[in-house]
């Protein structure tokens, strides 16, 4: 494995890095590093500045505005944009529906969502879990029934993040109760408008608004929002996870936060001297960054093997860098604790009736809440048990 870049690739990064810097605002950038919650506004802003450079949808066919890079490019784009704080394009439309419409779906879909997906006019939510139904996704019962040219759907799904932010949602439905249980699935487009569907707040431990339930009371779409085949929708969920491979391990939000965590600790005081100058301090830090080091080398192991891998095939790898980027990113998350100390605990973001002014420094008030938001990176995308048994069965063979 050669690691060298070539010219053409640092040129690249060099290009990417300048980019990411200057043309998405700093004010959205700034809220990414501090993890304030991000507007659905910030977010269709900085999508549609990506768009318009063509680096929103780089993982697209190139016929739909993607980007023929290599798994390097890929990689590099990644990185830069992690470390530069800029909001990723959004999950739900760039990595996830916009993959397999340009797959699986008809023509007139692709004409109807695509440039539409890729420039954030239409905000996509995943309607995939349900209560009972999240690692064993397959079990889900919300049912779609065909009545003439259009599905009838009841049911409920859970955890749908920034559903209250979408215009329209894609659902794994259950066509066939009586097929077995991945073959009775199908793939269905919903307008958010739709009469029948109601969007519930779960409000998360940090005080947040990210995630929902969303019920179906007799709602009825349009035959045509089918996509693909009837009763297939578990090969597309599958095609669909698989397009996520390396991203998730968001080794350059790790970079960005050791960084953030060093400048902060060079403001704090332990003692006499600035944390950052303490040694038990500096041994929790440099073993984190360690580990970072590591996983970003596995991370480029991946990138390499990714050129023999068939589009859409989820390499098993990426369950360790899953795995290993969230332990990470929770790690950093303490340590930011630790470096405001006691000004962590007085902060309770949109604590209703709170007027009072933040004790202790401004950025203090960051680490609490994204402390407690974080716990959430080892469940969301396939918790972190569920990791550890991909790696077993499909890595070490056991
Ligand atoms: C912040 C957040 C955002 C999310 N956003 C979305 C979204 O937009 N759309 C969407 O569809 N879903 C979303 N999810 C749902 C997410 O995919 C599920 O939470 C996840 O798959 C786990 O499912 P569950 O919550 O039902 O837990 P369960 O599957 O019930 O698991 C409970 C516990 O049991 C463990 N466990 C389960 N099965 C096994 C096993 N076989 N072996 C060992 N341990 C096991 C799990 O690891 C976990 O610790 C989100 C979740 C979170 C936390």
């Amino acid at each position: 494995m050669d690691l060298n870049f070539t010219p053409e690739e640092i040129a690249f990064r060099e290009e990417a890095r300048r980019f990411f810097r200057t043309e998405i605002p700093a004010a959205i950038r700034a809220k990414v590093a501090e993890g304030e919650g991000l507007t659905r506004d910030d977010m269709i802003t900085s999508q549609r500045i990506l768009n318009a450079r063509g680096w929103a949808v780089p993982n697209w066919p190139v016929q739909w505005g993607g980007q023929d890079w290599s798994p390097i490019q890929v990689y590099l784009y990644q990185d830069e944009m992690q470390q530069a704080d800029c909001p990723p394009p959004i999950a739900f439309n760039a990595s996830m529906v916009g993959p397999v419409i340009a797959q699986f779906g008809s023509e007139e879909m692709k004409q109807r969502f695509l440039p539409a997906t890729a420039n954030a006019d239409i905000f996509w939510c995943q309607g995939f879990s349900e209560p009972g139904s999240g690692s064993d996704l397959a079990s889900l019962r919300t049912k779609a029934e065909r009545k003439g040219d259009k599905w009838i759907i009841n049911g409920q799904k859970i955890w749908t993040t920034l559903a209250q932010y979408a215009d329209w949602i894609f659902c794994l439905c259950r066509t066939d109760p009586s097929a077995k249980q991945q073959e009775g699935i199908s793939f269905i487009l919903i307008d958010m408008k739709t009469p029948g569907i109601t969007v519930r707040p779960i409000y998360t431990i940090d005080g947040g608004r990210e995630v929902n339930e969303v019920f179906f009371d007799n709602v009825e779409v349009p035959a045509e929002n089918l996509v693909g085949q009837e009763n297939k929708g578990w090969d597309y969920a599958k095609f669909l996870l698989g397009n996520e491979r390396t991203g998730i391990a968001r080794v350059g939000n790790s970079k960005a936060k050791i960084a953030r965590i060093k400048h902060l600790a060079a403001l704090e005081f332990a003692g006499e001297q600035p944390l950052i100058e303490d040694p038990r301090f500096q041994e929790k830090l440099a073993a984190i960054e360690v580990e970072l080091k590591a996983l970003e080398m596995t991370q480029l192991r991946v990138v390499s093997d990714e050129r023999k891998l068939a589009k859409g095939k989820q390499n098993p790898a990426s369950s360790i860098l899953k795995l290993k980027g969230s332990v990470i990113q929770q790690q950093l998350t303490e340590l930011l604790m630790e470096v405001v100390g006691p000004y962590a605990m007085p902060y309770q973001r949109d604590f209703d009736g709170n007027n009072e002014p933040v004790v202790g420094p401004g950025y203090a008030t960051e680490a609490a809440p994204m402390y407690f938001n974080y716990r959430k990176v080892s469940i969301y995308g396939g918790s972190n048990e569920i990791q550890r048994n991909i790696i077993a069965k499909a890595i070490l063979g056991l």
